[in-house]
């Protein structure tokens, strides 16, 4: 019988943090895991740290738990939801992932890395385990592919939206292996556990809400570009003045992360087959440029805004 208490979630960015947060607000018990970094930064070379230390290989996941923490974030409903939440990495830490009824994947978008991560992550699930990933756009069948045989069935997508505390909205994705009272069940569980609004939709590139967004988004940049205006005033006209305040085509832009919209938008465009969507679809060269600066949006404090 199906029945999550206990869930863990790997990839504590954007999305990932802000999903634990919102599954430990909803009372259940949850792991949160990230990959263990490449190097020290300066600031642990000097407090002469090693890669060894554990701080150090829970640095990723520990930039998670101070952004639950930060009451500006809205992440947790209260303090000690905290409690519920364990950090840890995925070298050392894999054997909690059997403990999870429920493991959300929201590792960066890229097909290759999500497929790395669930031959890796397998061997560590419990068999009646539900797996889901948190992708914007990549196919559940094309994940599923290299999913032992037995774990096919268990596993979908549920597509929360950013940030998830706040957005209703959740996509639920099947493959064509996922046990239909599978589906039923994480949508009831969503819905009424989570509470979220559920969409199901089929396994076309972007789903329902990306294919329409992503498009909305790219076009919105090729007019501001064509009509020489800035971003702020794009922003003027995109959020407030049509009911979305602070969530101007820019400002949300910030709030994904422009890496995140550089997987999007390629994979997409990829994806369809008109010419004149593609052309859409392409992102404009200053947005490689601001790639290449690091300005990735609020996750490192300065995309078009700076993030104080
Ligand atoms: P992010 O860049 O903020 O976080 C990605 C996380 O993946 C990082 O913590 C990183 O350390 C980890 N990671 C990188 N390489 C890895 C690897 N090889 N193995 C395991 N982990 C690795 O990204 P995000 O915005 O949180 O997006 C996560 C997923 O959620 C993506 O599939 C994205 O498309 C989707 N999503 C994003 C948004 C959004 O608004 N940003 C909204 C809905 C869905």
């Amino acid at each position: 019988m199906l029945d999550i208490r206990k869930a863990a979630v790997i990839g504590s960015g954007v999305m990932g943090g802000a999903i634990a947060a919102h599954l430990a607000n909803a009372g259940l018990v949850v792991t949160l895991l990230d990959i263990v970094p490449a190097q020290l930064l300066d600031a642990e070379a000097k407090k002469g740290l090693t890669l060894q230390d554990r701080v150090v290989r829970n640095r990723i996941v520990l930039q998670a738990k101070e952004k639950m923490q930060n009451p500006k974030s809205m992440q947790l409903y209260t303090k000690t939801n905290l409690e519920r939440v364990t950090f840890g990495n995925l070298d050392d830490d894999l054997e909690l992932l059997r403990q999870a009824d429920w493991v959300v994947e929201a590792v960066v978008e890229n097909l290759p890395i999500k497929k790395e991560l669930f031959i890796k992550i397998a061997p560590y699930l419990k068999p009646n385990v539900i797996l889901t990933s948190n992708t914007s756009g990549i196919s559940v069948n094309a994940m599923s592919e290299v999913l032992p045989e037995e774990l096919k069935p268990n596993f979908l997508i549920t597509h929360f939206f950013n940030p998830p505390r706040h957005m209703r909205l959740l996509e639920l994705i099947p493959s064509r292996h996922t046990a239909g009272g599978l589906l039923e069940y994480v949508t009831e569980f969503c819905e009424e556990k989570l509470g979220k609004g559920v969409v199901l939709a089929k396994d076309t590139p972007g789903f329902i809400a990306n294919r329409v967004g992503t498009y909305a988004l790219t076009l919105t940049i090729h007019k501001m570009l064509e009509y020489g205006l800035r971003f702020e005033e794009v922003d003027a006209l995109t959020g407030s003045e049509i009911g979305r305040p602070n969530t101007g085509t820019f400002r949300l832009l910030d709030m994904v992360g422009l890496d995140t919209l550089n997987h999007v938008a390629p994979y997409l465009k990829s994806n369809v087959n008109s010419d004149k969507e593609k052309a859409v679809l392409a992102l404009p060269d200053y947005i490689g440029k601001m790639l290449a600066a690091g300005y990735l949006g609020d996750k490192c404090k300065q995309g078009f805004y700076k993030k104080v």
